[in-house]
């Protein structure tokens, strides 16, 4: 899993994967050194309402461990090609982003109807029914 960005957004993410159970490798690749920074709490430390580390709610730099996150951070995503599944940081570091599975169905001696893929919805309400 690719993360791009170190916001609360980004934060979330991580954390929902793990929390989820994910176990893959999270790689985030974010324009700035520091760990997950809520930006709406920088004007209150400016302001010196609060101390600068309550900027990031996340923690601090234990937060990529603590959720097994690979941080590149000062590592600006400079091109995203979605269509060529491609992303290249500002330091012209081109990653490859894999492409989610798809079922390939045996074809024989199965017939077609008796052969539904589960992944998407229609699939799995298809299989319920009975094959002509
Ligand atoms: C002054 C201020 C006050 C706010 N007050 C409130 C409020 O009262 N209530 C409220 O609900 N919301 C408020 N917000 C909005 C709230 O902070 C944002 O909606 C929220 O932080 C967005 O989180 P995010 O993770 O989606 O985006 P961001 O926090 O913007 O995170 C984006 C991340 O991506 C990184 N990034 C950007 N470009 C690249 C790149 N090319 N490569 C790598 N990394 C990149 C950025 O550095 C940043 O870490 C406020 C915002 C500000 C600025």
């Amino acid at each position: 899993m690719v993360i791009v960005g170190n916001g609360a957004a980004a934060a979330e993410a991580a954390m929902a994967a793990r929390g989820a159970g994910y176990r893959g490798s999270i790689d985030l690749f974010a324009d700035n050194p520091h760990p997950p920074y809520n930006p709406m709490l920088g004007t209150y430390f400016a302001s010196g309402a609060i101390p600068r580390q309550m900027c990031f709610p996340f923690g601090g730099p234990e937060f990529y461990e603590r959720y097994g996150v690979r941080a590149h951070l000062n590592t600006p995503v400079a091109l995203l090609e979605p269509s060529e599944r491609r992303f290249t940081t500002a330091d012209g570091a081109e990653y490859t982003i894999g492409p989610a599975s798809s079922p390939r169905a045996p074809t024989r001696p199965f017939r077609p109807c008796s052969v539904w893929s589960r992944r998407a919805c229609a699939g799995c309400a298809r299989s319920t029914m009975p094959c002509d």
